[in-house]
């Protein structure tokens, strides 16, 4: 079968001569139908975060069961399903809680397919346990894929500053690629808060607006954190979702946070912040939220179900897996690519 193959050191290559796996026990084989592009992979093959493995690419993955192994129940060939991506043990109270992103094992394990073990850019993915699958019913694999990264990252980062996101305050949300997009449309169907997006590219930013965005800043901006406040008057941010990561987003970030807020960084862009009494207002909370749990996928799903969130998808197939990646490399990708077996 095809797959899109990291060798190591930047090496990223399709191959047509991999054995099609065979599930056994409670393991499911998948038809892919579609594998989201997601930044992490550039973290990965750039800055090699996992590395001394070759496996198949591909973290977001959803398609079509094609064999089931002998040991699985609730699953039945045909069925639509996305692949839960953050694989745990499966029995730690973390994973018994469905939240494998946050697995006690997680330092002695591979992240999951696509991540250290073979993903989803591949004709066919060996999913190993029917835990790890959500039925999709009749969404569509190729438009679900990112559905279990894309939108269940802000998801999760959303629902747990929730209380905090009232009509009254302000949420400012720092890059409107992939995840940064459905994270807008989370905000505006799930709370009132009125939304400030930045990003670098007027593009960009006239696409936050479309997605629910009231007021949309160039980060760029040497005073962008002074438009800020001057939109959210003293009281600055209760809520800062940084989907870059870098340590000038980190900085904005710590400059239009207000007192009690949550400085939620969930990108992996190898920012610095260093500590500092007077750095922040008193009572904030910085936190690096990894994924969701695999309840909140179900609830992600259910968000799609009712067309409350809609991925923006560029659809392509594997054999343009180097192109897309560099497409995504130099910001050319609006919303979500999606490899098409
Ligand atoms: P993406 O490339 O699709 O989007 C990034 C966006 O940020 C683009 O719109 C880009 O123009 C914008 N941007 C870049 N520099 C900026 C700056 N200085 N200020 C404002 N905007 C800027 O990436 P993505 O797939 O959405 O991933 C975003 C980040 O989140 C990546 O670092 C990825 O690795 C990380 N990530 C983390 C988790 C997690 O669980 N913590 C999960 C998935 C992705
Ligand atoms: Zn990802
Ligand atoms: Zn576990």
């Amino acid at each position: 079968m095809k797959a899109v193959r990291f060798f190591g050191n930047k090496d990223v290559r399709v191959v047509n001569d991999l054995e099609k796996p065979s599930p056994k026990g409670d393991e499911v084989l998948l038809k892919i139908g579609g594998a989201g592009v997601c930044h992490s992979d550039l973290h990965i093959i750039d800055e090699g975060i996992v590395s001394g493995v070759t496996f198949t690419l591909g973290h977001e993955n959803a398609g079509w069961i094609e064999e089931i192994g002998e040991d699985v129940k609730g699953f039945k060939k045909g069925d639509a399903v996305l692949v839960y991506g953050p694989w745990g043990c499966g029995h730690c109270k973390p994973c018994q809680h469905s939240n494998e992103n946050y697995c006690d094992h997680q330092s002695e394990m591979a992240f999951g397919g696509g991540l250290g073990l073979n993903g989803g850019m591949a004709d066919y993915m060996l999913v190993p346990s029917s835990r790890l699958l959500v039925h999709i019913h009749d969404l569509d694999p190729v438009i679900a894929a990112p559905l279990t990264d894309a939108a269940l990252t802000p998801y999760s980062a959303i629902k747990r500053s929730l209380p905090k996101l009232m009509p009254d305050e302000y949420v400012v949300v720092i890059g409107v690629g992939g995840l940064g997009h459905v994270a807008l449309q989370i905000l505006s169907e799930m709370c009132g808060s009125t939304i400030i997006a930045c990003d670098i590219t007027p593009e960009r930013l006239e696409f936050a607006k479309k997605l629910g965005a009231a007021y949309a800043i160039n980060s760029t901006d040497k005073d962008a954190a002074e438009q800020i406040k001057k939109i959210t008057g003293i009281k600055k941010a209760k809520v800062v979702l940084d989907f870059v990561g870098a340590s000038s987003t980190i900085d904005l970030g710590t400059k239009v946070i207000g007192l009690d807020g949550d400085l939620t960084i969930v990108g992996l862009g190898g920012g610095k912040y260093e500590y500092n009494m007077n750095g922040l207002p008193f009572g904030v909370s910085m936190t690096n939220p990894y994924w969701g749990s695999r309840t909140e996928l179900m609830e992600v799903i259910g968000l799609a179900i009712q067309k409350k969130i809609h991925i923006e998808i560029e659809k392509y197939n594997l054999d343009q897996a180097v192109e897309v990646y560099d497409k995504l490399r130099h910001g050319q990708i609006k919303g979500r690519a999606v490899l098409i077996p």
